[in-house]
């Protein structure tokens, strides 16, 4: 089995921000589907293209991220987000007091490719973030689109405030750290659920409750984790992502009617029945898989099969992640449950 592009070694380049090159360059590799590590006033964020899912799976590979957790999507101005969400009144408001800033908004998806459903966990709802930092700022707006970039650092790790902390974690793994020195904030952003109404608190961080309840003119609750319509924390739901069809994992032999979603070329017996094969990578590449994920459900579950078999995958790499989220498709839903993933 070939999990190369897991492993690849990259070689990391460094560029210390005062480069005047250092934006466009980082905006070259992340249109390239590179991997960029540069400061944002909370922490180093590991940049990828948000619309990439190639680049995404790459992102969640050098991390060693357990799970696919939805990623924050980080854009120029309140203008570009509100191309990729739909901001609420109270969204607008939040956006106009905090904005540039450690403040991250939930908004429902505004659709389009701007946000891939890998990137957003398939959940039909995106998080935004316009940061502060001047070289975030320089190298989003150099770039053009929304970039995903969660903490510079294995998962497991401390959250990166340095350059060398990244460097210690990444070197090999990534393609790009923009160092500017220590990052200012080290406290995570705020995010605040502004999908419904009212608008709830799902994770303290850089901006207070208090000044946030001061710009809505009323209080701000907490997340009920129990409340299954509206998740706190999507990472917890056991059914996360939910084709229709029944999904039956690690299969041996596919039933007939059944579609089949297969990887690195397997045909369990009674495959060549199969109302649909699609085979997540035929090179038996977890990254590939990973990233052609939520595509290939939706593909299977449009052709309107009763059930798609699955066929097992190797555990390691991407692997992990590719079994936790096959693993939310295949849970009776809706249902609360299961650790959140960490990062
Ligand atoms: P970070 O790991 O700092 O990049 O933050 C990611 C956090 O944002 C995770 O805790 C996610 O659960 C949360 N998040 C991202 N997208 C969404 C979303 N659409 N709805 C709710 N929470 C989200
Ligand atoms: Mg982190």
């Amino acid at each position: 089995m070939d999990h190369r592009r897991v492993r690849t070694p990259r070689t990391t380049r460094f560029l210390p921000a005062s480069d005047p090159a250092a934006a466009d360059e980082a905006a070259r590799v992340l249109a390239a589907g590179g991997l960029v590590a540069f400061p944002t006033e909370t922490v180093y964020g590991l940049g990828a293209d948000a619309a990439n899912p190639d680049a995404v799976a790459a992102l969640y590979a050098a991390k060693g991220r357990p799970a696919f957790n939805p990623l924050i999507a980080h854009v120029a101005d309140t203008a570009q987000a509100g191309r990729a969400g739909r901001l609420s009144l109270a969204a607008r408001a939040l956006a106009e007091a905090f904005w540039p800033g450690p403040l991250t908004l939930v908004t429902p998806y505004a659709g389009g490719p701007a946000v891939c459903d890998l990137a957003r966990a398939g959940l039909d709802t995106v998080a935004l973030r316009v940061p502060a930092h001047p070289v975030a700022h320089r190298i989003i707006t150099a770039f053009g689109g929304a970039v995903v970039a969660p903490s510079a650092n294995r998962s497991g790790h401390v959250s990166p405030t340095e350059a060398e902390h990244v460097r210690a974690d990444l070197d090999g793994l990534i393609d790009l750290i923009v160092d500017a020195g220590p990052t200012s904030v080290g406290v995570e952003s705020t995010i605040v659920d502004c999908a419904g109404d009212p608008p709830r608190l799902l994770r303290p961080g850089g901006v207070p409750r208090a000044a946030i309840e001061r710009v809505l003119g009323h209080p701000l609750p907490s997340a009920d984790a129990s409340d299954a319509h509206r998740p706190a924390a999507p990472g917890r739901l056991a059914s996360h992502y939910a084709p229709r069809a029944a999904v039956r994992l690690d299969v041996s032999s596919v039933r007939p009617g059944e579609a089949l979603l297969t990887f690195h070329g397997a045909r369990p017996p009674g495959a060549e029945h199969a109302a649909l094969v699609l085979d997540l990578s035929p090179t038996g590449d977890l990254v590939e898989a990973a990233a052609r994920l939520y595509g290939a459900l939706r593909r299977l579950d449009g052709a309107g099969v009763p059930a798609i078999a699955v066929v097992p995958l190797p555990p390691e790499g991407l692997g992990e992640a590719i079994a936790d989220r096959l693993g939310r498709a295949a849970a009776p839903r809706p249902e609360a449950a299961a650790g959140p993933a960490q990062d």
